[in-house]
């Protein structure tokens, strides 16, 4: 069972590349933006409590992510392993995600981080902003999305670095290029 957290700012390419680790090592990718992002689009009482949140590039509460993982946990209860994308984004996610693995006996295997500068990370989101019309890519929630980042997530580095399970890969280059890196570094 093998549980692979790749990790990075938003537009570091973590969605594209867990989607093609998933299909490779036949994991189950878990993407928490998407699985939101359905939930919003459903307009279900979940999605209407966290789109302005979301819409705003703010971080959705802790407690919520950590109902949403319990039933991604329990729904998979079959998977040979899970690729983490967007999850955990705050220590308490974190230190939640290491307790709920270790009721199944399992932990976080490897956290690979993509590492990207600032100003091609900005590049990349309005890209994507214009092809995809995600409404949390508009230039003031991209901010607020990598001002999250900084204050919240990026603490999980020294967690992991401390855990001994932390990689660092450089996430410029092609889509194929850094996927082939990625599995380098999930066979190591
Ligand atoms: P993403 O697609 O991973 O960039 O996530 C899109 C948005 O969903 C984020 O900006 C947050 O508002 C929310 N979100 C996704 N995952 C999490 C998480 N682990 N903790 C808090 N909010 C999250």
């Amino acid at each position: 069972m093998y549980n692979l957290i790749l990790f990075g700012p938003p537009g570091a390419g973590k969605g594209t590349q867990a989607v093609k680790i998933a299909a490779q090592y036949g994991w189950k990718h878990i993407s928490t933006g998407d699985i939101l992002r359905s939930e919003v689009s459903r307009g279900t009482p979940l999605g209407l409590k966290v789109r302005e949140v979301m819409d705003a590039g703010h971080l959705v509460s802790d407690e919520l992510l950590i109902e949403i993982m319990e039933s991604v946990f329990i729904g998979n209860s079959d998977a040979k392993g899970f690729v983490l994308d967007g999850f955990p984004r705050t220590l308490n996610q974190a230190r939640e995600l290491d307790r709920m693995l270790e009721r199944y006996n399992r932990k976080v295997t490897r956290v690979l981080a993509l590492t990207v500068d600032e100003e091609e990370l900005v590049k990349r989101i309005l890209k994507r902003a214009q092809e995809q019309g995600r409404l949390d890519d508009s230039e003031e929630a991209v901010k607020n999305r990598l001002i999250q980042y900084h204050h919240h997530t990026e603490p999980l580095i020294d967690y992991y670095k401390n855990a001994g399970i932390f990689r660092e890969l450089y996430g410029i280059g092609t889509v194929e290029e850094i996927f082939d890196q990625l599995c380098t570094a999930i066979d190591a």
